[in-house]
């Protein structure tokens, strides 16, 4: 199979989209480096207080005729957006392999759940539905609009850079708000690239903006007198210390979307043709860079002949997932995102060795990387077992593709070690008994549950839903809690005279 045709070329400036045009940042400019073959992509500029205040400006400036505009209408804006993102659809995939090292079938993946968003916000007028009551007393009735409410500040994290920012960008504008994305610098193109499409469907000047950067554009976002709410989606401190903090200081509605350390449990009557595959895509797959990754594996069961197989059978898979650069199709695990990201999860690795982990495989220098490239940022799958709950590898996010094995005597004993620690987003069980896996799905805190299902990303009608240290807030992304977050009730009472 052939290395896809990268759709980035040269080092190109990235710009801010601003009101409708395309501005260059006054701001340090850093290089955009694709983790897989080393190469400088691009440059970006890390934006200016100046310059997230124009891009405000802009936005404060299109909401008054954005708002008046009928929901319908606003839905044809972002029906045109579809189009033109399925018609893009292979060149935004690549482009997120290009910049964040992903393999293109995950890039694919991303695309897809993106896109979802946008067309699950195409049934704005249905979704922004209020309620009335008619003779609340004689001659008078009640009713409730939701209204927009202004500008949004919309943040996101390196790992999904296509998708995250849409798990709030349509819903945002679909209800008559105006918005200014933030993307994480350090993969900057696939917003840019959303932001080019936005501009040839037509949408108002200063409706959708862009601006590149880093913790001034976020501090500045924060303290903005003109934003209404933040959406942030990030790692556990910047979401608790910074985020969540601020905007509770500023009066701000967020949404804000931590970090996670998950369990995956394996009962003694898992299907394990099915649950080892399923595994694979959990543990290792995006390199292990997801928030719904799973991070420690519970077996459950004192069967040694049953623990024995089925590792090995896990190992072998793993220890075979061909690695390399993500344009090329059989390539299966992409390279994690920089040198300090990949220093950081070998440190975890040894930290679990020095607490008494054993090393079952070791991915740490991989060797089996297909493909003329210089290797830097890649790793390979690691397993390391005699795992305890209490080691920083199984409390603290490692977000690569490690994986560290507990066995347990029973079910009870691996949801309590699930419920002791707060950071998990995606806990998943592997059973064929329904008694077992409505237990699990009672008893464990944890705002996605997955029964046989490794990945638990919640479509895009569902909201993406957190509980605990992973998550800040009242509402979620994604669909009809999105609508909620992004408009007031408003309640009208009129009597007719
Ligand atoms: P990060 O917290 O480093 O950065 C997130 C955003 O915050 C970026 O835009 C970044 O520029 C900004 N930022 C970073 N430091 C800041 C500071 N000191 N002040 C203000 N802004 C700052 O996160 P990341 O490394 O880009 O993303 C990975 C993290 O995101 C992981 O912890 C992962 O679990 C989490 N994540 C969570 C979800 C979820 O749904 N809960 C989904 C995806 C990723």
């Amino acid at each position: 199979m052939a290395v896809l045709e990268e759709p980035v070329k040269g080092v190109s400036l990235i710009k801010n989209y601003i009101d409708g045009a395309w501005v260059e940042s006054k701001g340090e400019i850093v290089d955009v480096v694709n983790p897989a073959t080393c190469k400088i992509i691009g440059q970006v500029g890390i934006s200016t207080r100046e310059e997230i205040d124009a891009a405000v400006r802009a936005a404060k400036e299109a909401f008054a005729d954005w708002r008046r505009t009928p929901a319908v209408s606003r839905a044809r804006y972002l029906f045109r957006l579809c189009q033109l993102l399925e018609e893009n659809f292979e060149e935004l995939s690549r482009i997120q392999t290009q910049e964040h090292g992903k393999t293109i079938d995950e890039s694919r993946g991303e695309t897809r759940r993106g896109i979802e968003n946008v067309e699950v916000a195409c049934g704005i007028p249905t979704l922004m539905m209020g309620d009335s009551s008619e003779d609340i007393a004689s001659g008078i009735d009640e009713y409730l609009i939701r209204v927009p409410l202004g500008v949004f500040g919309i943040i996101g994290p390196f790992n999904f850079p296509f998708m995250i920012p849409l798990w709030s960008a349509p819903y945002a504008v679909a209800t008559g708000n105006t918005i200014v994305i933030k993307p994480s610098s350090e993969v900057p193109f696939s917003q840019t690239r959303i932001a080019e499409l936005v501009d040839e469907a037509g949408f108002p000047p200063g409706v959708w903006n862009v601006v590149h950067g880093g913790r001034t554009v976020v501090n500045s976002m924060l303290d903005h007198q003109d934003i209404e709410g933040i959406t942030f989606v990030g790692s556990t401190p910047i979401m608790k210390d910074v985020i969540y903090t601020r905007c509770g200081a500023t009066g701000k509605r967020v949404i804000a979307q931590g970090g996670a350390a998950n369990f995956l449990v394996i009962m003694p009557d898992a299907n394990v043709k099915a649950t080892i595959p399923a595994l694979m895509t959990s543990f290792f797959g995006n390199a292990g860079q997801r928030c719904l990754s799973g991070q420690t594996l519970i077996v459950v069961g004192d069967d040694d002949k049953f623990y024995n197989e089925f590792m090995a059978s896990v190992t072998a898979m793993a220890k075979n997932i061909i690695i390399g650069y993500g344009l090329d199709e059989k390539v299966q695990m992409g390279p994690v995102r920089d040198v300090q990201k990949k220093e950081r999860i070998i440190n975890y690795i040894e930290s679990g060795l020095k607490e008494g982990a054993t090393l079952r495989l070791d991915g740490r220098n991989p060797t089996n990387i297909v493909g003329d490239y210089p290797g830097t940022c890649f790793l390979g799958s690691t397993i390391l077992e005699n795992v305890e709950p209490d080691m920083k590898i199984v409390v603290e996010e490692i977000f690569g593709p490690t994986m560290g094995v507990i066995r347990v005597k029973d079910l009870d004993e691996a949801i309590k070690i699930c419920n002791e620690n707060p950071y998990h987003n995606g806990n998943a069980i592997f059973t064929s008994n329904g008694k077992w896996a409505r237990k699990f799905q009672y008893e464990v805190k944890s705002g996605n549950i997955g029964i046989n299902i490794g990945v638990v990303a919640p479509m895009a009608f569902y909201p993406f839903s957190g509980m605990s240290g992973s998550f800040m807030g009242v509402l979620h992304s994604q669909g009809k809690e999105a609508v909620r977050f992004f408009t007031e009730s408003k309640v009208c009472i009129h009597r007719w005279l």
